[in-house]
C-alpha cells in the first residue's frame, strides 16, 4: 500500500504563521489572522502523511535547532 502525503505545511502570506493544509483543499483560512488564501499560490515548506506528522513538522519549524552555526530566522 502506497502512502500519499496528504498534508502540506505552508505559511500564511499575511502573518507568516505556519499552517497545515489538507492537499485536497484549494484554499485555506489562516487560524491566526483569518486571512483566506489559495494553497497553490504558496510554496509548500513540507508535506506529511497525516495530521499528527504535520503538527510535528510545524512544531519543529517553530523551534529552529540551536545546533546550527548560523541560525536562520524565518
Ligand atoms: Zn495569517
Amino acid at each position: 500500500m502506497t502512502e500519499k502525503k496528504r498534508f502540506w505545511i505552508i505559511k500564511c502570506p499575511r502573518c507568516h504563521t505556519h499552517q497545515i493544509a489538507d492537499s485536497r483543499n484549494k484554499s485555506k483560512t489562516c487560524s491566526q489572522c483569518s486571512r483566506r488564501f489559495e494553497i497553490l499560490d504558496l510554496p509548500i515548506l513540507a508535506s506529511a502523511k497525516d495530521a499528527r506528522e504535520a503538527r510535528a513538522i510545524v512544531a519543529d519549524l517553530k523551534m529552529p535547532r540551536t545546533t546550527a552555526s548560523e541560525p536562520k530566522v524565518i
